[in-house]
């Protein structure tokens, strides 16, 4: 895709990060209690420049590959980058994946959590999880299953002592998303996990409103994908 003299990003941003203070006002929590994570799958370095130089310093890839191949070098001109890996996390990956990613937001199936203690406990270095639960029970999604979460929360946390954090949903693309979001709010609060991953571009606020701590925005801060 051919970059405009203007880049749209910085301005882009800086919009949704207005949007995302005004929504954590309104659901009367502090205007920075919901963090950006800015979603630069599918595009090139390049195009993921602009909101680095814009401050921005949390991004989301969803495939281990293609973050390997742009991110190092982003990483070492920018300090403080920290990645989240939002896509599936094939069990083959899980050793490039420990070692790139900060946060693996995608933790679903028992074999996952089994392969990430042991490169975990193989390496020392501990990405935090979020454990992503299939709220919408897609067949085609990823993600626990709802009637599965408490016992798979549980035994990542006890039998494989994952560094688990929060819960993270992707909803029903043509279904309204409130439902869905407070049941994964709901679930964390059972387990006391703090960190809630819900809301994209289409609907990062109303995920504020039911207590997203963590907002996935790709589009609305880079432009629409092509995935040619
Ligand atoms: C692509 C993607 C997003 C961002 O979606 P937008 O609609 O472009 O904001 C968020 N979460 C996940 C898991 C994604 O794969």
């Amino acid at each position: 895709m051919a970059e405009s003299p203007q880049n749209p990003v910085a301005a882009n941003l800086a919009e949704v990060r207005s949007r995302l203070a005004q929504a954590a006002r309104d659901a009367g929590r502090p205007a920075d209690s919901v963090s950006l994570v800015a979603v630069s799958k599918t595009w090139p370095a390049e195009h993921i420049r602009p909101a680095l130089e814009a401050g921005q310093r949390v991004f989301g890839e969803n495939r281990v590959q293609e973050a390997q191949g742009k991110w190092p070098a982003l990483c070492d001109a920018f300090p403080g980058v920290e990645l989240h890996l939002i896509g599936p996390l094939q069990t083959n990956k899980v050793k490039e994946a420990v070692a790139l990613f900060d946060v693996i937001e995608t933790l679903d199936r028992p074999r996952l959590a089994e392969a990430l203690a042991r490169q975990m406990a193989t390496t020392g270095r501990r990405p935090a999880c979020l454990i992503q639960v299939n709220t919408g029970a897609e067949p085609q999604k990823a993600g626990i299953l709802p009637e599965e979460a408490d016992a798979f929360i549980r035994s990542c946390r006890e039998t494989w002592a994952l560094p688990v954090i929060g819960l993270m949903c992707i909803p029903p693309a043509e279904e309204d998303p409130v439902p869905h979001f407070t049941l994964l709010r709901d679930i964390a609060a059972r387990h006391g996990l703090e960190v809630l991953s819900m809301g994209m571009s289409g609907d990062y606020e109303q995920a504020v409103a039911c207590g997203a701590t963590h907002v996935r925005v790709g589009t609305a801060v880079f432009g629409g994908r092509d995935y040619r």
